[in-house]
């Protein structure tokens, strides 16, 4: 898939899928009778399979709720849903992708199909715990790949649950550019996940390619009164930095969004600072973008270092994170899915870009995915927010959690099958496209 194309699409399927054939339609045949159903037996088996154990998953997202774990710290959260898969007949691997708290579950019918993947993230953040719901996101993944368990050696495949820790980023984040990179998507034809969303269900949304970066700068430490002359001021490197970047902003695509703190300004201020370092995200729509915003802003800390005589750097510290290539045939799967079970899914513009960024981009970039939000709260509540973490909370022991869940795994049964088996014409069109 190339750069500029940037939407995975398939619009021979998005014709068909699974919707019977209605007269006049000019469309090639549908799935046949006895294949639909089929899909609607799987599904009602998927659905059974998540009312027997859903209170066992609500327990597990309770629990990790209660436990909030940073970036690659969450051993609880990966221990307890990996331990879940076991249980539930997948062949874990724990520590993959060279993430301690990173797992691998697989699932093997047998048969010829499709590699399917579902990700799970679970990770809190800093200071706020689970104010992203990624307690809600890990057992949810985790719950809808068991429950097609159950059905998936009717249709041949495999079936995965990828445990990527640090999706908020942080010393050696954003676990999914690690499995992209050590290859663990070359063989996968489907990734699959739904965020978490203190507001309406909403389709899946581009968003923002994201480079996380340390700039620091090394100078020469003096009496910051009795003799100045001798010092070089690193925080003078990172100051200027700052009013060069925002000198920068009125000149940047409207796309583009850099934001940074210091986290380290020097010890006292009798004392010239031998070191200074902060910390910045630099994003943009597309990742060729992101790649001219760095330059830009690599010019910027060397013009510093000069203006300072300090020596100055531009470090990543974790991976890139891409931005999202939307799959509009498997949203169009999952919005049916979930209008079937009740829900209303907003009629957001794909196109549109969310001013956030995920690694479920990184996956995106080489593999058909989708992750669209499924509403926690009537009322929107912005994220990254203690009022998130408390409506996750209360979520999960609610009845309404019970549809959401029935209506993800649903929704995500229909992808699967339709794939495997339902409609081979629409799987052989996904093959050609993808390929
Ligand atoms: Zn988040
Ligand atoms: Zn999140």
């Amino acid at each position: 898939m190339s750069e500029q194309e940037q939407q995975h699409t398939n619009p021979t399927a998005t014709a068909t899928e699974t919707t019977p054939k209605t007269a006049g339609a000019v469309t090639q045949p549908g799935p046949d009778a006895e294949t639909l159903a089929r899909v609607a037996d799987a599904k009602r088996r998927i659905s059974a399979y998540v009312d027997e154990v859903l209170p066992e998953y609500q327990k597990i997202s309770l629990a990790i709720h209660d436990k909030p774990e940073v970036s690659n710290y969450e051993f609880f959260a990966s221990q307890t849903l990996s331990d879940r898969l076991k249980q539930e007949g997948f062949d874990v691997t724990l520590g993959v992708a060279d993430h301690r708290t990173g797992f691998s579950a697989l699932y093997r019918t047998g048969k010829p199909g499709p590699v399917v993947v579902f990700l799970a993230e679970y990770d809190a953040l800093p200071g706020v715990g689970h104010g992203c719901g990624h307690s809600v996101f890990g057992p949810n993944s985790s719950l809808a790949a068991a429950s097609l368990k159950r059905v998936i050696d009717e249709f041949g495949g495999e079936l995965r649950v990828y445990g990527t820790p640090g999706e908020e980023g942080g010393e050696n984040g954003s676990a999914k550019g690690s499995f992209v990179k050590d290859g663990f998507f070359d063989d996968v034809d489907i990734a699959l996940c739904a965020h978490p969303h203190a507001g309406g269900n909403g389709l899946s949304s581009r968003n923002l390619a994201c480079q996380p970066v340390d700039i620091e700068f090394h100078g020469k430490a003096s009496h910051a009164a009795a003799s100045p002359e001798r010092g070089i001021n690193a925080l003078d490197g990172v100051i200027q930095t700052f009013n060069s970047i925002n000198a920068l902003r009125q000149h940047l695509p409207k796309d583009v969004r850099i934001h940074g703190v210091i986290v380290d300004g020097g010890v006292q201020p009798n004392v010239v600072p031998d070191y200074a370092k902060a910390k910045f995200y630099l994003r943009s729509a597309s990742v060729p973008g992101l790649l001219a915003l760095r330059k830009k802003v690599e010019n910027i800390v060397a013009g510093a270092a000069l203006a300072t005589g300090a020596k100055g750097s531009l470090t990543p510290y974790q991976n890139q994170v891409d931005n999202m290539i939307p799959t509009p045939l498997f949203d169009a799967i999952w919005k049916r899915n979930a209008e079937a079970l009740g829900q209303t899914v907003e009629a957001t513009e794909q196109d549109k870009v969310v001013f956030g960024s995920s690694d479920v981009g990184n996956v995106s970039q080489v593999v058909p995915t989708i992750q669209p939000w499924f509403s926690i709260s009537p009322e929107n509540l912005g994220g990254h927010n203690e009022q998130v973490a408390a409506v996750c909370f209360v979520k999960l022991v609610s009845a309404f959690c019970a549809v959401f869940f029935r209506s993800v795994g649903s929704g995500f049964s229909a992808v699967c099958a339709v794939s495997a088996a339902a409609c081979l014409r629409v799987l052989l069109c996904c093959l050609v496209i993808w390929s």
